[in-house]
């Protein structure tokens, strides 16, 4: 069959096309998304959904929330990209209100994640070897098992899934990875090279792994002794996900460097961005680094806006409350391939026994029901709605799972 029409209306027609000239890089569920508004997304024929995966925490504040689509709107009109070369009247305004929210003196815009990454990366060896003293091209940055840092040849380099990185070597050298959560493992890697760790407070494409409380405390004081910098990936974790605006506030600790993205931009734009005090974000000097796209004046209003609803719609509490009543009713839901259910907010895993024969199945069944989840590492179903999500819908999806859990 030959497709002529700009807009196919057909889920299979999206479907088969998708697969006929696509790279097979993704094994989506078969629901094609035409339409999205809050916690619901519509598929081509108009079967409405829930969200449960909320892209991976970019929409927090719900799909196409007006505000933020307003700014996108409103500024694409008057300017979309300048070039870097020039300024832009959004910019300024962009640092001063994520530095307020922060408390860091600096921020250093870019697009995606994984290039925030790779600014931070950057960052620490500068620093290593501009302020702490590390001889040239020694510095060292530890990291973890399970990690996920997006998709970069640097950063799968130090990932330690294979699949990430099966095929894309040779990589680059500097990197250490160390079982996730062990204080003993990190203390016997430090030694005066190292620059930075680099690390996210909880994993979320590991499988919702959640350290033991005091791991990020144990981390700072690690750090501080040995003159080290604390790098905290919160491109997942951050703006609200945890119910704490940084899942580093649940440790009350400060890092040195922060990465953020995803909900930075309610999911209309990719914006990201590292945020850390003057001695870090000053290893930088005019031509060190930069990107077309970063921190465009499109981007910026995006950002400002997203930044305004997670704090204006109080998003950070309500996924802190809500988020300790969904684990709390699903802790009580009685099925026999349950091993564990944990969680931080509104970012919960529902880890299965083996035997229940993986949660791709049971993913699917929640789709049949107009749930999408996604599995996490073969075992784990993750939840992670928007977080303007309320009760009622937390209680209809509840009893969703609940059946799906009764599976044979
Ligand atoms: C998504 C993610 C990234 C990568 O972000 P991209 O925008 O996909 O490059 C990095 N770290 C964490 C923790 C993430 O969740």
């Amino acid at each position: 069959m030959t497709m002529t029409a700009t807009t196919l209306s057909k889920s299979s027609e999206c479907i088969e096309l998708e697969n006929r000239y696509g790279a097979h890089n993704y094994h989506p569920l078969d629901v094609v998304i035409s339409r999205a508004e809050g916690v619901f997304v519509w598929d081509a024929e108009g079967n409405r959904y829930m969200d449960f995966l909320a892209a991976y925490s970019a929409v927090n504040q719900g799909h196409c929330h007006p505000r933020i689509l307003q700014a996108l709107v409103e500024q694409s009109k008057r300017v979309a990209l300048t070039s870097r070369a020039f300024r832009n009247d959004q910019l300024g305004l962009f640092y001063q209100q994520l530095c307020e929210l922060s408390g860091f003196a600096k921020v250093l815009p870019m697009n995606t994640g994984a290039e925030a990454v790779e600014t931070a990366i950057k960052a620490a060896r500068k620093w290593a070897y501009t302020v702490k003293g590390v001889p040239r091209n020694q510095a060292k940055i530890l990291v973890f098992s399970d990690n996920f840092h997006g998709r970069t040849t640097t950063i799968v380099g130090f990932s330690s899934e294979d699949q990430y990185k099966d095929g894309f070597g040779p990589f680059t050298p500097g990197f250490e990875i160390l079982p996730y959560g062990d204080v003993a493992a990190v203390e016997a890697a430090m030694d005066e090279n190292v620059a930075a760790i680099l690390v996210e407070p909880i994993q979320g494409e590991g499988g919702i792994l959640i350290p033991e409380d005091g791991f990020l405390r144990r981390l700072r004081e690690i750090t501080d002794d040995y003159n080290a910098l604390l790098m905290l990936d919160e491109i997942q974790s951050g703006l609200g996900r945890t119910g704490k605006m940084f899942a580093y506030e649940h440790e009350e600790i400060r890092p040195d460097v922060v990465i953020i993205g995803k909900a930075l931009s309610g999911g209309f734009y990719p914006v990201s961005a590292i945020l850390a005090d003057g001695e870090v974000m000053g290893v930088f000097r005019p031509g060190d680094h930069g990107s077309t796209y970063g921190g465009n004046p499109v981007a910026a209003a995006v950002a400002r806006a997203a930044l305004d609803v997670i704090t204006e719609e109080g998003l950070v509490e309500r996924s802190a409350e809500l988020g300790a009543y969904f684990i709390e009713r699903l802790r009580a839901i009685d099925s026999a391939h349950v091993a564990e259910i944990r969680g931080r907010g509104l970012w919960i895993g529902i880890e299965l026994h083996a035997e229940a024969g993986g949660a791709r199945r049971f993913c699917e069944a929640l789709m049949e029901r107009g749930l999408l989840c996604k599995e996490t590492h073969d075992h784990v179903i993750r939840i992670a709605p928007p977080l303007t999500i309320d009760r009622s819908q937390i209680d209809w999806a509840l009893d969703q799972i609940t059946d799906v859990l009764q599976l044979a």
